[in-house]
């Protein structure tokens, strides 16, 4: 197996199926990726697209758990083709479900990258309006060898607002300006701590890094996610916010997201 090989195979290959892929991506871990691409996956389904959603965290899959399918496990009716593991009516698939949970695994970037790609052609995904891809955290090698073999439509860039987390998303940016895939804009999120008891909004990361961000690299600032507990607590259920809450003002600003999408 060689990654040139597979890079030449795949690239600029549609995906049968699929309309528009949508990479989310951040420079650094924790800061809430998956989370954004779970809860935006969702909305935009209910702004009426049809949608999927592919876990390429191959190292630390957490949309299984993020949407309460860690049970289940994609059928493979001719040996070679995965069925997608259907949650809240998104088509989904992770290496979570291929794998015993707690198994770390240990696989180096090739090896990787090659079950991400087997991952993403090798599904039967319904007809998508967008396929959502919740991409590996960093700017490495695997990261960018994925940007460049995914035909990928856009790209949207999570962070914090704060500094450190600011300056990977700027890797982000550029890692994919240089394979010339357009970044949608920013989505900034914990931008501000709602206090569960009087309501008021404190800011914990900074304040205006995305926004000044955005200006920058001249995309734009596609919205603001607060810090709550419940945004945490509604995904650690396997229920995330847009669905379990689907009229709390979380759910709308994700729908506000998947309108500027
Ligand atoms: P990443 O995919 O970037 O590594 P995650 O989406 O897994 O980050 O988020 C890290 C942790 O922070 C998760 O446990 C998640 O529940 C929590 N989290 C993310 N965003 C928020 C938020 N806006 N409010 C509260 N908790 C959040
Ligand atoms: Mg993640």
């Amino acid at each position: 197996y060689d990654i040139a090989t597979l890079k030449r195979a795949n690239e600029q290959q549609a995906i049968k199926n699929v309309k528009n892929i949508i990479a989310i991506s951040s420079g650094k871990g924790g800061v809430g990726k998956s989370s954004t691409a779970v809860n935006l996956a969702l909305a935009l389904q209910q702004e009426g697209a049809k949608v999927g959603l592919l876990d390429a965290d191959i190292y630390g899959p957490s949309i299984p758990t993020m949407l309460g399918t860690v049970d289940q496990h994609p059928l493979t009716p001719d040996n070679q083709h995965m069925t997608p593991i259907m949650a809240y009516g998104l088509a989904t698939n992770s290496i979570g479900y291929l794998v015993e949970q707690g198994n770390a695994m240990v696989w180096r970037g090739p090896m990787a990258s090659k079950a991400l790609l087997q991952m993403l052609n090798d599904t039967l995904w319904p007809e998508l309006d967008y396929l959502v891809i919740d991409m590996p955290p960093g700017t490495g090698d695997i990261q960018l060898t994925l940007a460049q073999s995914i035909p990928v439509t856009a790209s949207v860039i999570v962070t914090t607002p704060q500094d450190i987390a600011l300056i990977d998303a700027q890797k982000g940016i550029a890692m994919f300006n240089k394979v010339n895939i357009p970044t949608l804009g920013i989505i900034e999120n914990m931008s501000y701590h709602i206090c569960e008891n009087c309501g008021h909004h404190e800011t914990i990361f900074g304040e205006n890094g995305a926004q000044e961000l955005a200006q920058q690299y001249h995309t734009s600032l596609l919205g603001q996610i607060p810090l709550h507990r419940s945004l945490r607590q509604d995904l650690d259920q396997g229920q995330p916010t847009v669905i379990k809450q689907p009229d709390s003002e979380f759910a709308n600003l994700y729908r506000q997201v998947a309108d500027r999408i």
